[in-house]
């Protein structure tokens, strides 16, 4: 079929499209499918030996060491529970830095002596594995001759089957480390963080005189947005199928205010889709809540509750790999690509976090008692430091090529991050900042702990959507990461520089008692510090505006706007020394990230410029030069009978077919340049690249608004978007 025929057969397809029935029966009520394929604590308790559940809870709950003693005892207990499921194969599912999700899978099968088979599942199996997994990316971590890559198990994010017609397995969170104990994923840097975060929470929790705390932990709960469109349209899209978004396509006549017209269009489908997704995370113990989203059309949103920030991660992923599957049983197809369509708002995925344990609860809830407030504050002002000091690293870990269409574009926050408190918050701390002078007069009075302190809001009443980091009542919410990747980057980047910040706090605290001040006075002393040295990154105002880039830089801080500026920021002497001094990352390990991360990029935008080239020649191309000879055929037939003949159209499109051939060319000529660094590879891909695609998509969609619609190859915008 040539394009344009598939272009049509496809709108056919669509207006024929018949929803599935629903997968679940109505009477799967929702209480009774939660966590059905999950490796609970309930189905441990029942299954397993009293000491030994006690053990491992000890691991998951306080953060032991895993006893390896009762790992067969598990591990047992686990292939029991799996087989019942209808498991037959077995996974260490891991979370290589390709930003995917991986897994290796096994059988549980083994040949038995007496000619059967038997189910083999012990403690080693379960607790490590080594999957061969060389080709995934290291930066230099691994030698071919050490190219062995090992999993190793997260005991804090539950085991859970994972269903399919052929046979459920049974998937194991792993982390992925080389032989030499190098991070090769996002796990284990994640988990190092957390770790790092919690003992300095842990010093200013017993300062606070909470004298055995339990371990703290972070906590993440992300919104994700995503696009839907039907399927029959990406099967025609080259673009779509290989980059996840368009690289033509003209802006449809209406914008995304076509809200009315797509409301009416689309609900019975998408919501038979979200009713299927939602029981499929609830199964996997992932708790859902799905929304419809207005700001564009096609495009929704889900946000899970909030879990500890290492199973938010792996839920967030499954997440992702499960609405994409639903979506295609449904016919559709689900973008997670941070900027899908030019034009047409895209997608971000905030992650929202906290921290606190069973027995402080949420460290970021403001109390209502002046004691808890002093307490609060401190926690709040640990975030100011962080953010303020390591703001080129929060950028860095939302730096791609991907989310480079989005951030700074009026539609997401700006690449500037600052930090909303909105106005309670900011008059609180002004008062303490302002505290520390009166107080030296007047003693006594604004000294935190003295019960002058207002009442801190506990409603996120006031909102600022254009913030990239912003307090919303008892969390705080980083929105600048894009939809399509891992929280647990930017997870891994907020324990670490609040584990910085605690740390500092803590250290000042200590010493000002140790001078003989009173724990009110030294708490006040190290806020106000805080706030006169950090109060710069606080910022309430509207962060799309030209006058806060302007005033951003006055304050000194850093506005990297595209992912080639950001990424220097990870190998600094500063971030080094910080990765390296709460053993997140080793500064080989953060070396071998910034490459990586380099190495995502060019490899995203080379893909990119491969496709454009490829459909500028031969699927848009041959479009424009078919109508051209219609437009000469028609000029010329009307000639030849002697009547006068407009040929302003056929002028048109024959100047822009030159310039759709110059753009091709000069893409072609781009892309033969070969680099010998990956920095500079991806500087090619950033500033070469990217202009040349440019150019060979201005021509394009120019044309798109000229050749005729039949004879036009792709879906387009209008179908893509409102066609559901
Ligand atoms: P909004 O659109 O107003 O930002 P949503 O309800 O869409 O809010 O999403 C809020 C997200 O914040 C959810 O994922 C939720 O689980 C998460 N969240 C709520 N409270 C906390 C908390 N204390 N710590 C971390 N995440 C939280
Ligand atoms: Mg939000």
């Amino acid at each position: 079929m040539s394009g344009s025929k598939a272009r049509l057969q496809a709108i056919e397809n669509v207006k024929e499209y018949q929803s599935p029935a629903a997968f679940f029966s109505a009477t799967d009520a929702p209480g009774e499918v939660f966590g059905q394929n999950v490796f609970t604590k309930a189905v441990m308790q029942k299954r397993l030996p009293k000491p030994v559940f006690k053990s491992v809870m000890a691991t998951i709950e306080h953060s032991k060491p895993l006893d390896p003693a009762v790992a067969d005892t598990v591990a047992s207990a686990m292939k029991d529970w799996a087989l019942e499921k209808g498991a037959t194969h077995y996974a260490h599912v891991f979370y290589p830095l390709t930003g995917l999700t991986a897994e290796k899978h096994d059988s549980f099968f083994e040949p038995g002596d007496d000619g059967g088979s038997i189910a083999e599942f012990a403690g080693k199996t379960l607790t490590q594995g080594e999957p061969d997994a060389s080709s995934f990316p290291n930066g230099g971590l691994r030698a071919t001759f050490e190219a062995r890559g090992y999993t190793g198990w997260d005991v804090t994010s539950p085991a859970y089957i994972l269903e399919n017609p052929n046979g459920n397995t049974l998937c194991i969170p792993t982390v992925f480390v080389s032989m030499t104990g190098e991070a090769l994923d996002h796990k284990t840097p994640l988990l190092r963080s957390q770790q790092a975060m919690a003992a300095q929470a842990k010093r200013v929790l017993k300062l606070f005189g909470h004298t055995k705390p339990d371990a703290v932990v972070s906590y993440a709960g992300a919104e994700q947005e995503y696009f839907l469109i039907d399927r029959s349209f990406v099967f025609s899209r080259p673009d779509l199928l290989n980059s996840g978004r368009t690289l033509f396509g003209a802006k449809p006549p209406k914008g995304q205010e076509f809200d009315d017209h797509y409301f009416g269009a689309i609900p019975d489908r998408v919501l038979a889709f979200m009713l299927d997704a939602e029981r499929e995370l609830f199964k996997l113990g992932i708790p859902a809540k799905t929304r419809h989203n207005e700001v564009a059309p096609g495009q929704f949103e889900i946000a899970p509750m909030f879990e500890r920030s290492n199973v938010a991660a792996d839920h967030q992923q499954l997440l992702m790999v499960t609405l994409k599957k639903v979506a295609q049983q449904h016919g559709m197809e689900c973008l997670f690509h941070e900027k899908p369509f030019e034009g047409i708002n895209g997608s971000g995925k905030h992650v929202n976090f906290s921290l606190g344990n069973a027995s402080e609860g949420n460290l970021l809830l403001p109390g209502d008692t002046p004691h808890d407030n002093a307490q609060f504050l401190v926690f709040c002002a640990a975030v100011i430091r962080a953010v303020h000091q390591f703001g080129g690293l929060l950028r860095a870990s939302v730096a791609s090529a991907t989310n480079d269409h989005r951030l700074g574009a009026n539609e997401a926050p700006p690449a500037i991050i600052s930090i909303f408190l909105g106005d309670q918050l900011t008059d609180v701390f002004d008062q303490v900042a302002k505290g520390g002078a009166t107080a030296s007069k007047e003693k006594g009075t604004i000294i935190i702990g003295a019960d002058t302190l207002p009442v801190l809001p506990t409603d996120p009443g006031d909102r600022n959507r254009t913030s990239p980091f912003a307090f919303t009542g008892n969390r705080f919410e980083f929105r600048a990461p894009g939809s399509l990747q891992s929280i647990a980057g930017p997870m891994v980047t907020i324990n670490t520089i609040l584990a910085e910040a605690l740390d500092h706090i803590a250290t000042e605290i200590e010493a000002s008692i140790a001078e003989g001040a009173d724990f009110d006075v030294a708490v006040q002393k190290i806020l106000e510090a805080i706030i006169t040295d950090h109060g710069a990154v606080v910022f309430n105002g509207d962060g799309y505006s030209e006058a806060w880039q302007v005033e951003a830089e006055a304050r000194g801080l850093l506005n990297l706007r595209t992912t080639l500026d950001a990424l220097p920021q990870l190998v600094t002497p500063e971030a080094i020394e910080l990765f390296s001094h709460y053993g997140v990352f080793s500064e080989r390990e953060i070396h071998s990230r910034y490459e990586i991360a380099l190495e995502q990029y060019a490899l995203s935008i080379g893909v990119e410029a491969r496709s454009t080239l490829e459909m500028a020649a031969t699927v848009i191309l041959p479009a424009a030069l078919r109508y051209q000879t219609e437009l000469a055929t028609n000029v010329a037939s009307l000639k030849a009978v002697g009547m006068e003949a407009d040929s302003a159209d056929l002028e048109g499109v024959s100047a822009l077919i030159v310039s759709l051939r110059a753009g091709i060319a000069g893409l072609k000529a781009v892309l033969a340049h070969e680099a010998d660094t990956v920095e500079e590879e991806a500087s090619h891909a950033g500033h070469d690249l990217l202009p040349a695609m440019a150019l060979v998509r201005a021509a394009a969609d120019e044309l798109e608004g000229l050749v005729a619609d039949d004879l036009w190859p792709l879906p387009t915008y209008q179908e893509m978007l409102f066609i559901l």
